[in-house]
């Protein structure tokens, strides 16, 4: 049996043909979850009582619960715990222009990278939509509010769970559902090649970041795993293709590591090889954590702004909540 949140509009007018009925169906399931945030679907009125049935067999609409709730200023972090009891954790931020909230994709993550907290974890498996779906619709009960913007950069790498993510885009872009803007949502990458070219392809203004993290093969290759399988030359590639196909500035995250990928010399090698593409840089202060030995480089500033002299955009992200387990995977892994 499937969770009537993991359908997109698409899945539920291609479900609603094949049990020989109209597709207008989905649109009224869409309102009644979405909009009514009605989850019992006896009570779906307008749908006659031999469909509801129909739906209750094929059909769950179980939560995800939220276990516990971290606040500090302008953040709020929300450990979950899913119906199978793994554990997964989600970020909301108060921005001038809105709220934001920062969504896991995976339970653990095999990406495997040395400084962050939920590749120490490994993978445990894929999230489903409905349980990314649910993050959100929590947030916004909490809240009482509507999220504005949506980064898909909490724990786990989303394109090592394509599918599942594209359809949880699909579900909340759409008018009808929980209608966050296209431009308002956006997908964050270690850099799995095939899955850029796929996305490419996509017919959504999805925004896409790149956990890139270093100016050459050897600094990425000892705190990268990834860029054994798809180096540097290969990932630039692949968004340069991404920019020419889709006309759409590319984020480029960069953790600031002390003494590993933070001196003056690391920055003018970024810029020359960010140089003329339409790209901006984002600097994120490293969150520490007690189980890494990374440090947060003192070095900010600097190579801020010896990539602006080299002509390269660049902006140091703002930090939200570093008092309450902010980084990522910090609330979960004290849980498992
Ligand atoms: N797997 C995806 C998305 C999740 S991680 C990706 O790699 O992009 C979101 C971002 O936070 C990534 O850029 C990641 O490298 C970074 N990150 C991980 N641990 C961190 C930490 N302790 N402090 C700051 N940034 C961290």
């Amino acid at each position: 049996m499937r969770n009537l949140l993991s359908m997109t509009m698409e899945n539920l007018e291609e479900y609603f043909l094949s049990i020989g009925e109209k597709k207008f169906k989905a649109s009224q399931v869409f309102e009644w979850l979405y909009k009514h945030r009605e989850y019992n679907i006896d009570n779906y009125s307008n749908i006659k009582k031999e469909i509801r049935d129909r739906l209750n067999e094929d059909f769950n609409t179980d939560f995800i619960k939220i276990k516990k709730k971290e606040e500090g200023v302008e953040v709020k972090k929300y450990l979950f715990e899913l119906l199978d009891g793994n554990y997964i954790e989600a970020v909301l931020m108060e921005h001038d222009y809105g709220k934001s909230v920062c969504v896991s994709s995976e339970v653990g993550c095999n990406m495997g990278c040395k400084f962050c907290e939920s590749g120490r974890l490994k993978k445990v498996r894929d999230l489903e939509t409905y349980e990314m779906v649910e993050q959100i619709i929590l947030i916004e009960n909490d809240i009482k509010e509507k999220v504005q913007s949506v980064v898909i950069m909490g724990i786990g790498e989303p394109f090592d769970n394509y599918d599942n993510v594209i359809n949880f885009i699909k579900i909340i872009n759409h008018a009808k559902g929980l209608a966050v803007g296209s431009r308002h949502i956006t997908v964050s990458t270690c850099g799995i090649v095939p899955k850029i070219e796929e996305f490419s392809n996509l017919p959504l203004q999805v925004n896409l970041a790149l956990s890139l993290h270093a100016p050459n093969d050897e600094i990425r290759n000892k705190i990268m795993p990834i860029n054994k399988v798809y180096n540097i030359s290969k990932v630039i590639e692949a968004i340069k293709k991404y920019i020419a196909k889709t006309n759409r500035r590319v984020t480029i995250e960069y953790v600031m590591l002390n003494m590993v990928n933070d001196s003056v010399d690391n920055a003018k090698e970024l810029a020359s090889l960010l140089r003329g593409m339409n790209v901006y840089v984002n600097l994120i202060p490293y969150n520490e954590t007690n189980n890494i030995d990374f440090r947060r480089s003192t070095r900010i500033k600097e190579f801020k702004d010896t990539l602006l002299k080299s002509g390269i955009n660049a902006t140091v992200r703002r930090e939200f909540g570093s008092g309450i387990s902010a980084a990522c995977g910090q609330l979960r892994s004290k849980e498992v």
